[in-house]
């Protein structure tokens, strides 16, 4: 079982040992503002367990990230997220070094609110 990488920035900030800005926390997940926001409205959701990439999902992960994404709308919107069609967000899930990922613990970036944003 890797459920805690004592090494993982993100697993310590799930133990509270490092401090975040939560947006929600239940028994599996938890969301957390990021420290470097790249939009107005930018926050993490991550898994509790300790799982590296969405590279490593399998079959038994599809209850908990289908709770992600079902979540993250609900979210975007408390955070200040703007109704669809209008306003809306953006979700995304880097991946290896090749898709950008520099915090090796599964995390959804969610990003909203009035452009011009930091990035994209
Ligand atoms: P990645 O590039 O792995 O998809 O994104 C990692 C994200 O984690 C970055 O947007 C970065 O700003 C954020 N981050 C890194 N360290 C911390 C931290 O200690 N606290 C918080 N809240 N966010 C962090
Ligand atoms: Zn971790």
């Amino acid at each position: 079982m890797n459920d805690h990488d004592p090494n993982c920035i993100f697993c310590k900030i799930i133990a509270g040992q490092i401090p975040s800005r939560k947006v929600y926390e239940d028994d599996e997940l938890l969301a957390f503002h990021d420290i470097a926001p790249w939009a107005p409205v930018h926050f993490l959701m991550v898994p509790k367990r300790h799982i590296a990439s969405m590279a490593q999902l399998t079959e038994a992960d599809q209850a908990l990230m289908g709770r992600m994404m079902v979540l993250a709308p609900r979210l975007a919107l408390e955070q200040g997220c703007r109704p669809y069609p209008e306003g809306g967000f953006r979700i995304v899930v880097n991946t290896g070094a090749e898709g950008g990922q520099e915090v090796h613990h599964l995390h959804l970036h969610v990003m909203g609110g009035p452009r011009p944003w930091l990035k994209g």
